[in-house]
């Protein structure tokens, strides 16, 4: 047995697995190629100076994945190896969402993945207000461009900050919100799931939602 494939396995049987039933869930690209705007925008943001991080950052992290994904992901901000290798979630915490969108069905291409602040705070501090406000338009474009049917905002900067409200995750994960039409579903950041493992289960039952929501019909 693959490395891969038993992180896997072990990462479903703490979401509470006791069976695998082997289908795979259909793909989520379905609409018009809009990786033109999205690459534009890149070169705006790449070059972006609006705030305090872009002093001490080793390059802006942008964002990867499905231009037309209708599954994205929505993070904090780039930690040590992102700020390197200038991709969102590829650390620790980035490892364990790539099995969790493994477990769904789904790979890393399949979805879209970025962060609501592109330079990483030093020393992975968290991020300040007015550099999650300096950053909130290009995520905010983003999401106009790649259009997608749902949204998981992982930990609290990413859900504060993409609504402008002060929701606490813990009562407000697992529950649909709305983002400008678009079905929003909170949950816990990869990073704590490390920290506390015993919250995976609760992450996998709000991952099934989204499943769900993603297989209804237009
Ligand atoms: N944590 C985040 O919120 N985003 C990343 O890209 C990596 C870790
Ligand atoms: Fe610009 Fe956002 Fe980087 Fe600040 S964090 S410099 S607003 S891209």
């Amino acid at each position: 047995m693959t490395e891969d494939l038993a992180r896997e396995l072990e990462l479903l049987r703490e979401f509470g697995f006791t069976h695998l039933e082997i289908r795979q869930l259909p793909r989520t690209d379905n609409q018009e190629p809009t990786t033109d705007l999205l690459g534009e925008l890149r070169n705006i943001v790449i070059a972006c100076e609006k705030c305090r991080l872009s002093k001490s950052r080793t390059q802006v992290v942008y964002g990867v994945g499905n231009p037309s994904a209708d599954l994205m992901f929505i993070g904090e901000a780039p930690g040590r190896d992102e700020d390197i290798q200038g991709e969102p979630f590829v650390g620790r915490a980035g490892q364990l969402l790539t099995d969790i969108i493994k477990a769904m069905g789904l790979g890393r291409d399949d979805v879209y993945i970025a962060n609501v602040v592109k330079c990483r705070p030093p020393e992975n501090r968290n991020p300040e207000q007015d550099e999650l406000a300096a950053c909130r338009p290009h995520i905010r474009r983003q999401i106009e461009i790649i259009q997608p049917r749902i949204i998981v905002t992982l930990g609290r900067f990413a859900l504060q900050s993409l609504t402008e409200k002060g929701y606490a995750i813990s009562s407000v994960r697992g529950q649909w919100l709305d983002y400008n039409g678009i079905k929003v579903m909170p949950t816990y950041h990869p990073a704590y799931l490390l920290r506390t493992p015993s919250a995976k289960k609760e992450v996998w039952a709000d991952m099934k939602k989204v499943m769900a929501e993603l297989n209804t019909q237009l």
